[in-house]
């Protein structure tokens, strides 16, 4: 089922599943669907899509950037988080793994609530930010390419409203963060970027290792 939790044994992880996964049957699908192509560890865990819901809900998101769409996982689960009337403004440049997440929201009748955006995540940012959406935004969810994460991030630090969420994923690279001898371009960009939030007094911040590492980034 979930095999994405460092450092967790995997009779813990699964013991952590059976004690708290509530995945809607839709989204399990999704899952196994996406199990079968070949950048399926690009999608969330399970646990940490409904982490994200439960977060959404709390602080009362009604309006959320998903950058870094993939097969729709993460948009779905925060879609069906949102109260009525909310919007996931979702951005990605994949037209054929994107086909499969347009097909899930429509099934989970939840296809209104996504305002789809198939573009570089950064023009789509950008013409956000030229059309007056600055502090429009509750949540983000940063999902894509590691080396574009700071420019997502500023942006998303400018489209987020005080108080609002941006939430950051693989920050923990499957541990490759902390192996000194590992220079690959996609691990040396998260080292930076994840130096950089630690340094950065706009942001309230926690770095939390469910599954391959969220950090959460309040703006203050
Ligand atoms: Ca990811």
């Amino acid at each position: 089922m979930n095999d994405k939790a460092l450092g967790l044994s995997p009779e813990l992880l699964d013991y952590l599943c059976a004690n708290s996964l509530r995945e809607p049957e839709l989204l399990q699908q999704l899952r196994e669907e996406t199990a079968k192509l070949p950048a399926s560890l690009m999608q969330i865990a399970p646990d940490q899509g409904q982490f994200m819901a439960w977060l959404v809900k709390a602080i009362g998101a009604k309006r959320t950037l998903d950058i870094g769409v993939f097969t729709g996982y993460s948009s779905l689960v925060v879609a069906l988080a949102l109260p009525e009337g909310g919007q996931v403004v979702a951005c990605d440049r994949d037209p054929k793994a994107t086909e499969i997440a347009r097909r899930y929201w429509q099934m989970a009748g939840v296809a209104d609530r996504i305002d789809f955006r198939l573009a570089p995540a950064l023009d789509t940012l950008d013409r956000l930010l030229a059309d007056g959406q600055r502090d429009r935004f509750d949540f983000a969810f940063i999902d894509a390419d590691k080396s574009n994460y700071v420019n997502y991030y500023e942006r998303c630090l400018q489209l987020v409203r005080p108080g609002g969420t941006i939430a950051i994923d693989n920050v923990l690279w499957s541990g490759r963060v902390a192996d000194p001898t590992d220079t690959d371009k996609s691990t040396e960009a998260i080292r930076a970027f994840n130096a950089k939030l630690y340094a950065d007094d706009r942001i309230d911040l926690s770095l939390l290792p469910i599954a391959d590492g969220l950090t959460l980034a309040r703006r203050r």
